[in-house]
């Protein structure tokens, strides 16, 4: 996959501090933004974020260029709604056969299934492409995979990125949407460093993990901490 920050909201750990003191200064939000020192907006922000007040994060957004993902993982993206989304169409582009290129998992190419699994991708590519000569691409594509690899473009904010981040640097998160997730998380921390410098899966934030009987096991659960506590 290649993942690419294309655009972002410019000194976006400024604007969102600014943001943030606004709420507490009589000075307005351009003011705030022009004289707040490093220091003092930085640290604002790193308080409030800690209260959990991560409204103040929605004024910055982010767009990824996302190239190379599996339709199995562009799936679970979209299903993330406070964001917004262009993906490369299987209506409007007729791919040759050649051009049919697929995401192969690691466990399938090094098991016994690999050598297999790519003939049966050329054999669904050849099929495809000789479909499409006499029936419409928007029907065609139906025999697709989800491995097929697609293109997308997402726009989300701060928020929605702790948030995203959260759920899907889980352990418990697919390794394709994990590895995609934390393509994001570098490239937003490179430019955003303190609105990102906690980001993580949830576990981190909460000192638990809250996916119960499911967990990977690398934190407690809710319900081990709790009975800890009742124990003291
Ligand atoms: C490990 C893992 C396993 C999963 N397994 C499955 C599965 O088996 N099947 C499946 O279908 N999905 C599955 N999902 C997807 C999951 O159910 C969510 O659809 C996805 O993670 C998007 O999260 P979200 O709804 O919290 O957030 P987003 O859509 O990113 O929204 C962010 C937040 O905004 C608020 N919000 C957004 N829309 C609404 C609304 N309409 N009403 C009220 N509040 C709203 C909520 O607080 C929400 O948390 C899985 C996700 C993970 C991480």
């Amino acid at each position: 996959m290649d993942i690419k920050l294309i655009a972002y909201t410019p000194n976006p750990d400024r604007v969102c501090a600014s943001a943030a003191f606004t709420s507490w200064k009589k000075l307005s939000t351009k003011e705030l933004f022009e004289e707040l020192s490093d220091k003092e907006a930085f640290d604002f922000l790193r308080m409030v974020l800690g209260f959990g007040h991560v409204s103040v994060a929605e004024h910055a957004t982010f767009t990824f260029s996302i190239k190379g993902i599996s339709r199995a993982a562009s799936h679970q993206l979209v299903r993330h709604r406070i964001a917004s989304y262009t993906q490369q169409s299987q209506r409007y582009i007729k791919f040759k056969k050649d051009e049919v290129e697929c995401v192969i998992p690691k466990s399938i190419e090094k098991s016994r299934f690999g050598k297999e699994f790519r003939e049966m991708v050329k054999k669904i590519a050849e099929f495809y492409e000789r479909m499409s000569k006499e029936i419409p691409v928007e029907d065609s594509r139906y025999i697709l995979p989800n491995a097929t690899k697609t293109n997308i473009v997402v726009t989300m904010n701060a928020r929605e990125l702790l948030h995203f981040f959260g759920l899907r640097l889980c352990n418990r998160s697919q390794w394709e949407i994990r590895e995609l997730a934390q393509r994001m998380l570098d490239e937003v921390k490179k430019v955003a460093p303190v609105l990102f410098e906690n980001a993580g899966p949830r576990c981190k934030e909460l000192g638990y993990c809250p996916e119960g009987k499911l967990s990977c096991g690398k934190m407690p659960t809710k319900e081990e901490v709790l009975r800890g506590v009742l124990r003291k």
